[in-house]
């Protein structure tokens, strides 16, 4: 079988799906492709579900960009959309009078990154708010929020399929080829087909690379190489200690093993960062003791006997494990010269926050609206 549409999305995440509905709203004629059985079920499904308020990232950055504008669309969204979340707000935490050093950067990072709602608060106001907590000094960011990420998922389904898109599960992306004002996609699915469309992008998150890698005509030594970097979390039994989101000061490659909360009020703690040649999501009950004394560092009273494994999530990271790279990159056409092509790579933290704004920056660079 094979079919022409306006548009193509590979990829049924949060960052797809953002990215699908943008292109219906926009009038064009879109199927979303997803390999899977149902969508949602990759990287998305397998984080924190923190709302970020962009303030460690790069001033000037697109995660820095792309946070900020993010966020406040996300928050909007969720209200009209009934999407459950929550503005619990977070404390980044300095365990010790060495790390205030490291805190002051985050605070004039956040304060770059137009973040001017954090402040600094010493640790006897913090012990009195969180009597648990254990620090220095915190910085507070009162805009940082949790979200119910696969509620927001099937809000933007909602919206796609109400504006007539279609979604295919069930349907990989094994091939494709770029013609004169076309690119043709050979999906492999119940029936193979081949779907041609002047516009696609490639959200296919840990897969991405090797989706551009696949399509003939992408030059070969733009697209970045993939690595992973999983990320384990521990769940904590009972009722949390803390009433806030409470982060050590970062670490290497990832965020530091911190506390979130669900939207139930339950605690976990993680992701912690672990480089791995291919992705898996099994949580080694071996780490207990390394989570416990991360944990100890800012809640000296935790009981090792309430930490069970959790789940894992992986990063697409690209780059190599000793040098990385710190921005999502968005290639289009202006980067590879293929017209209606737009490759996203390297969506980690925060793509989630980030989704609405990314979908924006992709159409907008698509030049459709
Ligand atoms: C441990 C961890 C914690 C995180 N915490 C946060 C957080 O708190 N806040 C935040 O803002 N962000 C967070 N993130 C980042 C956020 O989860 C991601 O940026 C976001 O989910 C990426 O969405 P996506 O749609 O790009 O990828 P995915 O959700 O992985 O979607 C890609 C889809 O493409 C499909 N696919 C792949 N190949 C093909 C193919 N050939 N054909 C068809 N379909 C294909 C896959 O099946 C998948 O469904 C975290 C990430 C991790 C790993």
């Amino acid at each position: 079988m094979s079919f022409s549409v306006d548009a193509v999305v590979i990829g049924a995440g949060v960052v797809g799906l953002a990215c699908a509905r943008r292109l219906t709203m926009a009038g064009l004629e879109t199927v979303l492709l997803e390999r899977e059985r149902h969508f949602g079920q990759g990287i998305s499904s397998r984080n924190s579900e923190v709302i970020h308020a962009g303030l460690y990232y790069r001033p000037g950055s697109l995660k820095a960009k792309l946070c900020r504008m993010g966020r406040e669309r996300l928050y909007d969204y969720c209200k009209s959309r009934h999407v459950n979340h929550r503005r619990v707000g977070k404390w980044v935490v300095a365990s010790s009078t060495g790390q205030l050093v490291a805190l002051e950067q985050i605070a004039s990072r956040a304060k770059a990154n137009g973040c001017d709602e954090v402040s600094m608060i010493d640790g006897d106001y913090a012990a009195s708010l969180e009597p648990e907590l254990r620090c220095v000094a915190a910085l507070s960011s009162p805009s940082t929020g949790i979200i119910d990420s696969h509620g927001l998922m099937t809000a933007f389904l909602g919206d796609f399929e109400n504006a007539g898109g279609v979604l295919a599960l069930c349907s990989s992306v094994e091939s494709g080829e770029v013609g004169d004002n076309a690119i043709a996609l050979n999906v492999h699915g119940d029936e193979s087909s081949t779907i041609s469309a002047r516009f696609i992008i490639n959200a296919a998150g840990l897969d991405a690379p090797m989706v551009a890698e696949r399509i003939a005509g992408v030059p070969n030594h733009l697209i970045p190489r993939r690595c992973f970097a999983k990320g384990s979390y521990f769940t904590l039994s009972g009722k949390s200690p803390f009433q806030r989101l409470i982060y050590p000061v970062p670490e290497s490659g990832g965020l530091g093993v911190h506390l979130t909360l669900d939207l139930q009020g339950q605690a976990r703690f993680g992701p912690d960062v672990e480089w791995i040649e291919t992705p898996d999501y099994t949580v080694d009950s071996g780490k207990t003791e390394r989570f416990l004394q991360a944990i100890k560092t800012y809640w000296p009273r935790c009981d090792k006997s309430r930490l069970q494994p959790g789940y894992a999530g992986v990063r697409p990271k690209l780059g190599t494990p000793a040098k990385f790279a710190d921005d999502f990159v968005i290639q289009s056409s202006e980067n590879h010269g293929i017209g209606g092509l737009v490759n996203l790579f390297g969506i980690e933290s925060p793509g989630l926050t980030s989704c609405l704004a990314i979908a924006d920056e992709v159409i907008s660079r698509m030049g459709i609206d």
